[in-house]
């Protein structure tokens, strides 16, 4: 007799979810975490606890910078950062204790250790050995090393360091270009830090729509970043006056330096099956170390699941959710589906950006023929009256038959506009549907409508 139906391995975003579902649809569920609270990266050390950063740092910046032109007045705005860091952890307690609670309402034994499969249908967690019919596992993943460079999560850290600073520094260095390091870098920089970004590549945030990739670096550069693209990090060396970035600049090979008090390695994430014993029961594991899996989410071992970060796809906290969802259905005799065509994806810096679908260049390079639909927030008098005109929305439509292909956002709310534009795919509609659909007024969600009408006969306030 099994003990469970289900055992989940890891409570993150996908495995918590997971585990909710699969109660909710009659199953017996455990789920073994191995961390003090549940929740995962996502809520301990990712999403949760950089966006309470961003939200307290935009608000400093807004004080210093906006207020004036709004004829508020403040004393000049400071901040005391053990407070910053305490509103910081109160909202990733409030989150994680809500999942506790969600855990409890749904009869979720929530089994505390580090889990290790032992066999098929067997999870050993400390001395105890739990059976289960089906194994999820859900072990997210931990910050990808970089050669040459020793995280001391001191001075020298990964973005868990990064949230965690004893003290704002006065020069902060960031190692690559991608979401984790321009939102902790934009935290920092409207603190007053001065940041230096230096990615390897040729562009910031690689794979998002180019002309959003260059106004957001537009954007970011002049709230004080500065960019050293092109550049493939050797080495980073501790010394009396903080740590030397040495890198080398990929079309000259010519050499150079960053000086800094403080540098964040934000060079990707890598999926974590450390002490899962996976070898041992022979699933089998990717060239690039993530869980191999088919379209059910299954692994080549019969009855034992992965999902989430610890196998392929983006590394994304809704992904993992929805991944979760869908294998607890599959489990529960259900269709269990994710359009992984429709995985919105979300920059929270200032300006945000959100995008979802296909991009210019991935269109072109399919050969495809589509429509650009493009609209300046300047336009949206909401947008206007936030003093956040800048940026754009760009609906990519298809040519023939006008279905919506593709949609990046840059400007206020971008995070949440974007929404609008998934529901609109997942229903196959074509940018005449949105573009006739009665929006409200003053919102910016109007600039997402102007957008689709620009794939048609033309924006009104453009
Ligand atoms: C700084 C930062 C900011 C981020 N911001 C965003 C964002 O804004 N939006 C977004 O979508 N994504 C964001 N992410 C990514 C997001 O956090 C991950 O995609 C998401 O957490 C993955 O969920 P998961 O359930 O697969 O794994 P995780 O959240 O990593 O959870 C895995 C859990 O499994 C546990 N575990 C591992 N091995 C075992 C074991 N053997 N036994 C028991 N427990 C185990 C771990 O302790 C962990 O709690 C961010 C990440 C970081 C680092």
């Amino acid at each position: 007799m099994a003990d469970y139906d289900v055992i989940v391995i890891g409570a993150g975003p996908g495995g918590y979810v997971c585990a909710i579902r699969c109660a909710q649809l009659g199953l017996k569920t455990a789920c073994v975490e191995g961390r003090e609270t549940l929740g995962g990266t996502c809520l301990n050390i990712g999403c949760i606890p950089s966006k309470a950063l961003l939200h307290a740092s935009e608000l400093y910046h807004a004080a210093g910078h906006d207020f004036p032109k709004m004829g508020l007045k403040v004393e000049k705005p400071s901040f005391d950062w053990p407070g910053v860091q305490a509103y910081k952890q109160s909202t990733v307690d409030g989150n994680t204790k809500g999942i506790e609670f969600l855990f409890k309402k749904n009869k979720i034994d929530w089994l505390k250790g580090w889990g290790a499969i032992t066999a098929p249908g067997e999870v050993k967690v400390g001395d105890a050995v739990h059976k289960a019919k089906s194994i999820i596992i859900a072990t997210g993943s931990e910050p990808s090393a970089l050669k040459g460079v020793e995280v001391d999560e001191k001075v020298i850290v990964t973005s868990t360091g990064a949230l965690a600073l004893g003290a704002v520094p006065k020069r902060l260095a960031v190692i690559g270009a991608g979401v984790i390091g321009l939102e902790l870098g934009s935290v920092y920089a409207r603190l007053g830090s001065e940041v230096t970004v230096v990615e390897f590549l040729d562009q910031i945030t690689p794979g998002m729509d180019l002309e959003v990739c260059k106004a957001l670096q537009k954007s970011l550069a002049k709230q004080g970043l500065t960019f050293i693209l092109g550049a493939a990090v050797q080495g980073a060396t501790k010394g009396g006056k903080g740590v030397t970035v040495d890198y080398r600049l990929r079309k000259d090979d010519s050499a150079g330096s960053v000086e800094a008090d403080v540098v964040l390695v934000a060079t990707g994430r890598r999926p974590y099956v450390a002490g899962l014993g996976l070898e041992a029961v022979g699933v089998e594991m990717t060239e690039r170390g993530q869980i191999r899996t088919d379209a059910h989410w299954r692994t080549n071992v019969s009855g034992i699941y992965a999902i989430g970060d610890a196998i392929a796809g983006p590394m994304l906290a809704h992904k993992a959710e929805d991944e979760g969802m869908a294998v607890a259905e599959t489990i529960a005799g259900r269709h269990g589906h994710v359009n992984y065509g429709v995985i919105p994806g979300v920059i929270y810096t200032s300006p945000e950006v959100a995008s979802v679908g296909e991009t210019e260049e991935s269109l072109k390079a399919a050969g495809r023929a589509y429509r650009v639909g493009k609209f300046p927030f300047m336009g949206n008098a909401r947008a206007k009256s936030y003093l956040m005109g800048d940026g754009f929305v760009k609906m990519l439509a298809d040519k023939e038959t006008d279905r919506i292909l593709g949609c990046h956002i840059i400007g206020p709310q971008a995070g949440e506009l974007i929404a609008e534009v998934c529901v609109a795919m997942e229903f196959g509609a074509a940018a005449e549907d949105v573009a006739r659909t009665c929006h409200a007024h003053p919102t910016c969600s109007e600039a997402v409508r102007e957008a689709a009408l620009a794939c048609g006969d033309g924006a009104i306030h453009a």
